[in-house]
């Protein structure tokens, strides 16, 4: 369905095609009809599938037909998890509403207030924030609700990966109860579910992306006792081609456990999560893109939206406790048809959550896997200089891998 069959008004789809679009996306043919029918929606849709203009476009459509008014009031608000997302919305606004007499404010953190203070007062159509400066506005009381129609939560799973959780919902509970509010996630989490119900009435649910690994991933689940997975983790680094490798932690915790260790072991690698700093995160992707670092350490919201070509692996050092979270990290290889390579460590704790991805995905990992597992034979280096120890010798061990870098290839177990 072309754009211009939507029936989105004629100056918006002159802004659309500007913006170089000859036809909507899944997300944008799927949730824009909804949309502009007035419905609720909860989309789970990630990065890159076009989700921003599937919620912008019906805001500027709603307020191109309600007519330029003079007195500016606001009447959408897009909720953003950071900074950065919340300028790109602000920028794909006046693009698509380019010939439009659309005025927008955005607002986030990090920045002087002042700026803000003057857009907001001069009068928006349109405010795309971050939750904590927004509270910031409400508490100055220099910013008015009482007009909003429209609410977009966007990335609503990482806001709350974020902490963000009491500020949303302060902020819904400022604005009028009558509105249409807009959903997108990339993942429904138990927490995004609990919110959603709260907050909209009968949503319509749209799913968009992959829910099958790709093709181009080969999967190989690793049996392992938790105190082993270091161990694990080193030996794979060292005796296969692991050129550029993502390791995924459930926990910022974890990640930075894993992250020392690695460093300890003089392996150049670096730690990305909610708990450091964007530039920090920026800086980190931008050594891996480039090959400083060997390894990088994620989270899963972290790594959402990482578009690096070229990882040769991806390691899960812990089993997601979602499914869904599965197939994006392994999504995270194997891009732009290159193959890679996807490694579970699978400790018995842990069996649980392979079960759902298994009926997730619709398809049993190896039974060799599985028998590993249940007899706990962890796939200890076979030349572990260490066997038994919970502790590794850290030094020993070190001088023991820089001395046989080249020690023959193990057999993998459970390649699916
Ligand atoms: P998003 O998922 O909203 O971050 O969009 C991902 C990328 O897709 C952005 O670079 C958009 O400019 C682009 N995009 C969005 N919709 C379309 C479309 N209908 N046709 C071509 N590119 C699009």
């Amino acid at each position: 369905m072309p754009f211009k069959t939507m029936s989105l008004s004629d100056p918006l789809v002159q802004g659309i095609l500007a913006s170089g679009y000859t036809a909507p996306t899944e997300i944008q043919s799927r949730a824009i009809p909804l949309v502009t029918a007035g419905k609720d929606i909860i989309a789970c849709a990630q990065t890159g599938t076009g989700k921003t203009a599937a919620f912008v476009l019906p805001i500027l459509d709603r307020l191109q037909r309600q007519g330029n008014t003079k007195k500016k009031v606001i009447k959408a608000l897009i909720l953003t998890p950071t900074r950065e997302l919340t300028v790109q919305i602000d920028k794909a606004v006046s693009g698509y509403g380019r010939f439009l007499p659309v005025r927008t404010a955005a607002v986030y953190g990090g920045v002087k207030i002042h700026g803000q203070l003057k857009a907001l007062n001069r009068g928006v159509d349109i405010v795309i924030a971050t939750p904590g400066r927004l509270i910031d506005h409400m508490q100055r009381k220099s910013i008015d609700f009482s007009h909003i129609e429209v609410l977009v939560l966007d990335e609503a799973d990482r806001m709350l990966d974020m902490g963000f959780i009491r500020d949303v919902k302060k902020i819904i509970a400022a604005l009028p109860e009558k509105r249409q509010t807009l959903l997108f996630s990339a993942t429904i989490s138990r927490e995004v579910q609990t919110l959603s119900a709260d907050i909209m009435k009968t949503p319509e649910k749209i799913q968009i992306g992959r829910q099958n690994p790709v093709e181009t991933v080969t999967q190989h689940i690793y049996p392992v006792q938790k105190e082993r997975k270091m161990d694990l983790l080193l030996h794979l680094l060292r005796q296969q081609q692991m050129t550029s490798v993502l390791v995924f932690s459930r926990t910022k915790h974890g990640a930075d456990k894993i992250r020392r260790r690695l460093k300890n072991a003089d392996i150049a690698s670096v730690a990305i999560h909610s708990g450091r700093t964007q530039a920090q995160r920026l800086q980190a992707m931008d050594g891996f893109r480039s090959g400083q670092f060997q390894v990088m350490v994620a989270t899963d919201i972290a790594a959402r939206g990482i578009n690096i070509l070229g990882i040769s692996h991806v390691v899960n050092y812990d089993v997601p406790a979602y499914a869904e979270d599965y197939i994006h990290r392994i999504g995270r290889t194997g891009r732009a048809a290159a193959t890679g390579d996807a490694v579970t460590f699978v400790c018995p704790d842990e069996m649980k959550y392979l079960r759902k991805i298994e009926s997730f995905i619709g398809k049993k990992f190896t039974l060799a896997a599985v028998r590993d597992l249940t007899t706990s034979q962890a796939p200890a280096p076979k030349s572990d200089p260490n066997p038994g120890h919970k502790r590794p010798m850290k030094n020993k061990k070190r001088k023991f891998y820089r001395n046989n870098p080249k020690r023959p290839a193990r057999k993998k177990t459970g390649a699916l």
